[in-house]
């Protein structure tokens, strides 16, 4: 029960971070950028090995190749790695390997199929499972897809809020909708609330903000992109901070006078 042990060890001056690349690139990318966020305390990275991208063309992730290499970190430093799948497929080769947590992408959760696949080959398993919000703003989608994982017989949750997606362009990338994530709680109050404030702000001066807002509305953690050299990212450059911002960040936010 990783995340629910993570959860309850939580309170407000101590948000759960995860860090680490939109994608993994290279096994040097991921070992330089995993030793400086382990440096700073960070016990639980991220990276994209599948990527869904909206239109075809951009980088969709190495695949299983950097499975091995994710394996090779977690033997080397104290940490837990999370990865995105989106298919069944996905799944039976990321166990394999010694992956702790799985994550399900915000174009996944929009297909109930889709996380009705995953949830069965996960069935079992005992692996611990994050659900981002759907890219549209349903609060309803969201929920039946944390139900479909519940019923599976998966319990070991959290929920990842990364904003909702426009048609006109608008400061955030995604739209924080603030009000979905909260009343998601109140119908979970069980499950772990992590906010995704790179997918949100969509560029990296954002950031801090809205991880600000988030511990402002006492969510239990954040999941921040970073990547040793942000601008020559392979995906989302402009959203993702060296291992060095997210520590200034980290240091900057302020947390709440009032006790819980
Ligand atoms: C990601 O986490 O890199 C990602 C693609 O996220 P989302 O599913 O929120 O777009
Ligand atoms: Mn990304």
């Amino acid at each position: 029960m990783i995340l629910k042990k993570l959860f309850n060890k939580r309170n407000h001056k101590n948000p759960l971070i995860i860090s680490g690349p939109c994608s993994i690139e290279s096994p040097n990318q991921l070992e330089v950028t995993v030793s400086q966020l382990v440096d700073q305390g960070i016990e639980i990275i991220r990276g994209g090995v599948w990527k869904p991208r909206t239109r075809p063309g951009s980088f969709e992730g190495l695949g299983s190749i950097a499975l091995p290499w994710i394996q090779e970190i977690k033997s080397k430093y104290p940490v837990k790695f999370t990865i995105e799948v989106a298919s069944a497929e996905h799944v039976e080769e990321a166990l394999k390997y010694d992956i702790d947590i799985f994550w399900i992408g915000a174009r996944s959760t929009v297909n109930p199929f889709t996380v009705q696949e995953i949830a069965d080959s996960l069935k079992g398993t005992g692996k611990p499972v994050m659900i981002k919000n759907p890219v549209n703003a349903d609060l309803s989608l969201w929920m039946g897809a944390v139900e479909r994982f519940q019923k599976a017989g998966i319990t070991d949750l959290a929920v990842i809020h990364r904003g909702f997606s426009n048609f006109r362009d608008t400061i955030h990338r995604n739209s924080p909708l603030w009000q979905i994530p909260i009343e998601f709680r109140t119908h979970f109050p069980e499950i772990m609330m992590i906010n995704d404030p790179s997918h949100i702000s969509g560029k990296r001066e954002l950031v801090p903000l809205i991880a600000q807002k988030a511990l402002d509305l006492n969510f239990d953690g954040l999941m921040i992109e970073s990547h040793i050299d942000p601008d020559n990212a392979w995906s989302d450059a402009q959203q993702q901070l060296t291992p060095a911002a997210l520590k200034k960040m980290l240091s900057e936010l302020k947390t709440r006078k009032v006790k819980f």
